[in-house]
């Protein structure tokens, strides 16, 4: 068989740990025999961004600018105690974070659904995509303690005048704080969801709490109603998909009494709290994907969970693990079908979507590590616990 040629190279972001590991094992059985991989190379793992003062991130987040499409090993966001294991020079950023910033992207965390794993919810046959605003709220907040005394929020406009108004007059000891979020970020959110609901044909729900947060969530709202009146209810229309807004109190109501099949943008902390109950909800974090889509259309694609340490230490004593790698899988597979499609290379789309099919056939036919068996149920077929390796290679036979 003749392996497929690529035009445009893809961007690779390699990573740690046990998903470094499996990285390499994805391209050598899965990839590399069928298809000419054309990449450019960024090595995120911890050493090297330790090695280049973290520069090799920000140069793969140009590449990715520069290219369109990027896919991305999970990495360690190192904290004090990785500061001593890889005796690092300083403390460094979550690549993410880093990555996020300088894409201006929304984060789309969608799971795998195969026949043999029910979700916790019967009846959420297809997925739930969790579209997460990325940028301001409480992540970038200021909070401080307060005694007696009053609390402030002060606005100095670009001449000086001040807009004061009282938040509280405490009487004694409590807490405040201040959030903020920009109108061009969250128009950049509104866009990559209206794009992202388009591209999979789903509709798309907001919501926020409004009612209570008339200025701030009010503003939300009204930007989203505004885009989307300005720029997509044609194309909604035409691809027969609605675009609600809601209280989020009622999308969660209308989510468990769903069969799925929705794009629910949430602002960022609902995305953080909600994007782990509907992971769960649907079995397993390694069977959630995720893919990052700026407002100008770039993509990159990941696995949502970690780098997996425990299995990793495993690893590194010479015992076997049972990694599941699908969810990196389909990380690989979601940026060669997008590149497929930006490069019009129908041959790259189509080996994209046996890949994902042979992922799949492969577990429903019983075949699966060591996370899924517990979850596996389905007439005649015994679920048989193989090793991350080993799982590769009967992935590879089916293809
Ligand atoms: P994690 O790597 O997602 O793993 C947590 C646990 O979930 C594992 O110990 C394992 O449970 C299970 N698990 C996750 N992925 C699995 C897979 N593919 N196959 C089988 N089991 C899987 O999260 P963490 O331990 O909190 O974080 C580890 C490192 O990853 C940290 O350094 C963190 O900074 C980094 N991280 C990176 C990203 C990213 O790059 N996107 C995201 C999150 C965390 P059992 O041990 O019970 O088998
Ligand atoms: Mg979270």
């Amino acid at each position: 068989m003749e392996k497929i040629k690529m035009k445009t190279p893809l961007v690779e972001m390699d990573g740690d740990e046990m998903t470094r590991v499996l990285w390499k094992w994805i391209k050598e059985i899965l990839i590399e025999p069928f298809v000419e991989l054309k990449t450019e190379y960024y090595d995120l793992g911890l050493p090297y961004r330790d090695q280049t003062d973290d520069k090799v991130t920000v140069l793969s987040a140009e590449a990715t600018k520069k290219y369109g499409v990027a896919v991305k090993c999970a990495t360690i966001t190192p904290n004090a105690q990785r500061v001593t294991e890889y005796n690092l020079k300083k403390m460094y950023k979550s690549p993410n974070g880093t990555i996020r910033a300088a894409l201006d992207g929304t984060v789309f965390r969608a799971p795998i659904l195969l026949d043999g794993i029910t979700p916790y919810i019967p009846t959420w046959t297809k997925p739930i995509v969790i579209a997460r605003h990325a940028y301001g709220d409480i992540y970038k907040a200021v909070d401080g303690k307060a005694g007696k005394g009053k609390a402030e929020l002060v606005f100095t406009n670009e001449k000086g005048e001040k807009e004061v108004k009282t938040i509280h007059e405490f009487g004694d000891n409590g807490v405040v704080m201040a959030m903020h979020n920009t109108d061009k970020s969250i128009a950049s959110f509104a866009r990559a969801c209206f794009n992202y609901a388009l591209d999979m044909r789903l509709p798309l729900w907001f919501s926020t709490k409004d009612t209570i947060s008339k200025v701030y969530d009010g503003n939300f709202k009204e930007i989203f109603s505004t885009i989307y009146e300005n720029e997509y209810k044609e194309k909604f229309e035409k691809a027969g998909i609605e675009y609600m807004y809601t209280l989020i109190d009622d999308v969660v109501a209308r989510i468990v009494r769903s069969e799925g099949g929705i794009v629910w943008a949430c602002k960022n902390y609902d995305g953080d709290v909600m994007s782990d109950m509907v992971a769960t909800a649907y079995g397993s974090l390694a069977m959630m994907t995720s893919v990052l889509v700026s407002p100008d259309g770039v993509y990159e694609y990941e696995a949502a969970h970690g780098t997996v340490t425990r299995h990793y230490y495993k690893y590194v004593k010479g015992e076997e693990t049972s990694t599941n790698p699908v969810a990196t899988i389909f990380a690989w597979t979601g940026a060669l079908k997008k590149r497929g499609e930006l490069d019009e290379l129908p041959e790259l789309t189509a080996f994209g979507e046996k890949l994902e099919k042979a992922t799949i056939e492969t577990i429903e036919s019983g075949y699966m590590t060591g996370d899924l068996v517990g979850l596996f149920k389905k007439d005649g077929v015994t679920p048989v616990k193989l090793n991350s390796r080993d799982f590769l290679t009967k992935i590879a036979e089916r293809i």
